[in-house]
């Protein structure tokens, strides 16, 4: 944030903010209230409503979900605990808590977190709103299908109880609705019964596209976990060249037997700094594409025992490392095919991002399950693939429009939580049961208080 300046003029002060997502592109000069009294709000939304709002987590969201110039309500005063049944691994808590805090609280209880980002500096709200997934995707679903019941304060500044009977049609457009439906408060949350704070991975290589997906195919079974790093600078026959990481939760006995006395206890890591922006050119292709080269030659077929923050959040230990991507910042592409599509249209995206040259760090793969009921929920039956661009303005967008062609072809989609350039045409064509979010969003929220930049460029909000 920068430019901090407060206006006490409106109902309830603001701070006068530039803010971005984690891809620091774009960049919006937002009114931001960090109000942690619901009461101020309410009388905010009674009062001035007719400015609009849009609710703000950690900003992990790479593009433009919590930006909105007349009024961001950040999360993150909002951050108490509730309770925790450790017996049932039950928590209720403010929807400003992040998935560390809840990691730090319950871990030592034997329970994690029943999905997770490849983050955990994301707060329960931006989980509830995004839908999230994570490496266990095919096997547990999103998080909204472990959210078990939630708050949420609507356009008029009422306070309604959601769940999967109560409010049901509400609930499910709030799971993946990006804060448009009106602000999760809080929420109460299933939590998964873990053996100890270890994943045992099996390391595998690929040497090319078509040999990650048959690895993926036959493992699905095996493992609860599965991510693959692809190299999308490699070509011909070794296109799509990867590292397949899948893993199951570690029992205490093979975590004690390699010295650790306590499984739940995972020894600290040094989290390194990225102190400064870098200056754009340090992101050209020739540098991605060495890097891509050591990552693969390192990573031969290996097993080993790795603690969770290693195995999960790989990126967390370098704080502010969309630093690298320099001022003009960056953009990630997050493609989801269909499962009988997604080896074409793999090849074809892959194809298009190595010739136009544009550098993409090592791209992530992985595999999804079954679609949920969230209106406007990312994931159904098939594989994503999710690739960092740093932004070039026209010539990025160009390749993004090019990328978007294969994703209808295909009939694949992007991912809202990831995405800052999408048009409103292509993003109606991507999500079937649009129309259906916004009838209901007519109904709870007619003047449209709840919005964001994002949803009125994609057109989810500039046309009610
Ligand atoms: C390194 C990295 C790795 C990631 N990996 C994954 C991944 O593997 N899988 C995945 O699914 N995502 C992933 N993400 C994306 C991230 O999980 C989502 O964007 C998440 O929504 C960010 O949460 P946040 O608290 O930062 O929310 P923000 O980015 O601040 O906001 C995101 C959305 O949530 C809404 N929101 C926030 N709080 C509330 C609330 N209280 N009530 C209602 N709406 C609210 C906002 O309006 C906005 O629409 C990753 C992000 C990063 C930076």
């Amino acid at each position: 944030m920068s430019n901090l300046q407060c206006d006490t003029s409106r109902a309830v002060p603001s701070v006068s903010s530039v803010l971005s997502g984690w891809g620091n592109y774009p960049r919006v000069e937002c009114n931001v209230f960090f109000q942690r009294r619901i009461d101020q709000m309410q009388a905010l939304l009674r009062t001035d409503s007719a400015t609009g709002l849009i609710p703000r987590g950690l900003g992990r969201s790479y593009g433009d979900s919590a930006l909105n110039a007349d009024g961001v309500w950040s999360q993150t005063a909002r951050n108490r605990f509730l309770s925790l049944d450790v017996e049932t691994g039950c928590i209720t808590c403010e929807a400003g808590v992040s998935l560390e805090e809840i990691i730090e609280v319950t871990l030592p209880h034997g329970w994690f977190l029943p999905t997770t980002p490849g983050t955990k500096f994301v707060t329960v709200g931006g989980a509830i709103a995004a839908d999230v997934h994570g490496k266990n995707h095919h096997r547990d679903g999103t998080w909204g299908q472990h959210v078990q019941r939630f708050s949420l304060m609507l356009a008029d500044g009422n306070i309604l109880e959601c769940s999967p009977v109560e409010n049901q049609d509400i609930f499910w457009a709030t799971i993946g609705g990006m804060g448009l439906t009106g602000i999760v408060l809080e929420a109460t949350i299933g939590l998964m019964k873990v053996p100890s704070a270890f994943v045992q991975v099996d390391q595998r290589r690929a040497g090319n596209l078509a040999e990650a997906f048959d690895l993926f195919m036959e493992t699905d079974e095996q493992y609860k976990y599965s991510v693959a790093w692809i190299d999308c600078l490699s070509q011909g026959r070794r296109l799509g060249r990867s590292v397949l990481l899948l893993g199951n939760d570690a029992d205490a006995d093979t975590v004690q037997a390699q010295g650790y006395a306590d499984p739940y206890q995972v020894p600290g890591r040094r989290s390194k700094r990225i102190p400064i922006q870098f200056p754009g050119l340090a992101m050209n292709k020739y540098a991605v594409k060495a890097f891509n080269e050591l990552y693969y030659r390192r990573h031969g077929d290996k097993q080993m025992l790795v603690d969770f923050d290693s195995y999960f959040y790989p990126l967390d230990s370098v704080q502010n490392w969309n630093r690298i991507y320099g001022k003009r910042g960056f953009v990630q592409y997050q493609a989801l095919f269909p499962k009988e599509h997604s080896r074409e249209a793999m090849t074809r995206l892959l194809e298009i991002i190595s010739k136009s040259g544009q550098a993409s760090f090592l791209a992530v793969l992985k595999s999804s399950g079954a679609a949920n009921r969230g209106m406007l929920s990312y994931l159904f039956d098939g594989h994503t693939l999710a690739l960092d661009f740093p932004y070039r303005g026209a010539k990025t967008e160009r390749l993004c429009r090019e990328l978007d062609q294969v994703m209808l072809d295909f009939r694949g989609r992007v991912y809202l939580a990831k995405d800052a350039l999408v048009s409103a045409e292509t993003f109606a064509r991507m999500y079937p049961r649009l129309d259906e979010f916004r009838q209901l969003k007519k109904r709870i929220d007619p003047e449209t208080v709840f919005r964001s930049h994002q949803s009125d460029r994609v057109g989810i909000t500039e046309t009610l």
